[in-house]
């Protein structure tokens, strides 16, 4: 609640102290597909929790936070029309644009970022513009000195850098580096992330440093298999502990 009572809303026509905290609401969505395994996501709430955490650490250094505003698990859509594409590819993977239609319009918002975790697709992970982002959960990367533990928490932050209008970079321990583990920020890719950042809607700014990360979120728990239900939307609760992240 101390970091919420600090949060006002961002003032386009005033200027960005670089001191200040920027929390960007992200909304998160487990897309399930029956009969389809690779479009289906088996990630847990657990699984979503960590990834966060370490999306924050990442991010930590530019001084931008990201609030899970929404946690979803959700059918994808158009999935009779994906099965029947790829029956025509032979059962392979369709082009990347074909994944856009999967994304179920009913949970998408007009505030923050969102991303999409599906099993698997033809790259580690996609920014498909319009605050939209797609990661398969199956996803693997070349390790580099100092870089992150797994992929998916690297993958997640990597396309957000994307919708936080930052470019590749051919160093492999840099976070846009395309690939690898690395997750190192430059200051002039700090620049623009926040500059983006401060525009998205619903970002908020805090005057008080972020809180410490939550070291039971860092290392995971158990996945507890019954903990989400398939149809279930996990809207953002105040109160939790993954809030605070
Ligand atoms: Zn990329």
């Amino acid at each position: 609640m101390l970091l919420l009572a600090a949060v006002e809303p961002t003032r386009g026509d005033e200027p960005l102290p670089p001191d200040v905290l920027l929390v960007v609401p992200l909304h998160l969505h487990i897309l399930r597909a029956d009969n389809l395994p690779e479009i289906d996501c088996t990630l847990t709430e657990a699984d979503l929790n960590r990834i966060l955490s370490k999306v924050n650490q990442i991010w930590q250094p530019a001084r931008i936070q990201f609030r899970a505003a929404s946690r979803h698990v959700e059918q994808a859509a158009g999935l009779e029309a994906f099965r029947s594409l790829r029956q025509l590819l032979g059962e392979s993977d369709p082009p990347l644009p074909r994944y856009r239609p999967l994304i179920p319009r009913d949970s998408f918002t007009d505030d923050g970022l969102h991303v999409y975790y599906v099993h698997r697709l033809p790259v580690n992970g996609v920014y498909l513009g319009g605050r939209q982002a797609m990661v398969q959960d199956s996803a693997s990367l070349r390790p580099v000195d100092g870089g992150i533990d797994e992929p998916l928490p690297r993958v997640t932050a990597h396309e957000i850098g994307h919708a936080l209008g930052l470019a590749h970079r051919p160093d492999r321990t840099h976070l846009m580096a395309s690939g690898t583990t690395g997750t190192r920020l430059i200051d002039s890719e700090i620049a623009t992330a926040r500059a983006r950042a401060a525009t998205i809607p619903g970002t908020t700014r805090a005057d008080k440093s972020p809180p410490p990360i939550n070291a039971a979120d860092q290392n995971g728990e158990a996945d507890h298999a019954g903990g989400i239900d398939s149809t279930t939307h996990l809207p953002h609760n105040p109160g939790s502990p993954s809030d605070s992240n």
